[in-house]
């Protein structure tokens, strides 16, 4: 049995489905944008899974599980006393499924936002300072990375004794060491070395 009173509730379902899909695109920083952005009201959901930050790294639209990885390519790992906050698998209109990393008190450095663009090509960093995003970045794929992963080839030059910083270029799908030529593709986490 189909009524006006059905009809309008179907209507209604499908602008609550838009305005869904319109938060997420309006707010890549995940829930942590001024009030002057859009209504506080809309990212309640978003609140509730992840707590806003004070001061900090929001890393948004990680793929889904990668969560994890990205902490421990950044170096993190707790013992440090820094405090993250995580979401994994969020539900997302733009990848089905994301992770977001919050980092208190800390902001990358390039070199980071570099390995982190290859790790996750999607994401979205926010600086956060006094709990507005004061820079927002997509990370963008560099041409080269240098000085951030190590070259798997024992006789490449940069992994001798020569003070020559490894460097590769980076490919749609992969990076090759512009010394030797050795590519890294799946295994790229096992070859980040910052600083
Ligand atoms: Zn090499």
């Amino acid at each position: 049995m189909t009524g006006p009173g059905d009809r309008r509730e179907a209507d209604r379902d499908r602008a609550a489905d838009r305005d869904r899909r319109e938060d997420d695109r309006g707010r890549p920083d995940g829930g942590n944008a001024g009030r002057d952005d859009r209504d506080d009201h809309r990212d309640a959901d978003h609140e509730l899974r992840v707590t806003k930050i004070r001061n900090g790294t929001v890393i948004d639209h990680v793929s889904g599980g990668l969560a994890l990885t990205v902490l421990g390519v950044l170096g993190i790992d707790g013992s440090a006393g820094e405090v993250v906050s995580i979401g994994m698998n969020v539900p997302s209109d733009r990848l089905a499924r994301k992770d977001i990393v919050k980092i208190e008190n800390r902001e990358l450095s390039q070199d980071e936002v570099d390995v982190l663009s290859l790790l996750a090509p999607a994401a979205t960093i926010n600086i956060v300072r006094a709990y507005q995003v004061r820079e927002k970045h997509r990370v963008d794929r560099p041409a080269q990375v240098s000085g951030v992963l190590s070259c798997p080839n024992p006789d490449c030059i940069t992994a001798g004794r020569e003070p020559v910083t490894s460097t590769f270029d980076v490919l749609d799908r992969s990076v090759r060491c512009v010394y030797c030529e050795t590519i890294l593709d799946a295994d790229l986490t096992d070859h980040v070395d910052i600083g």
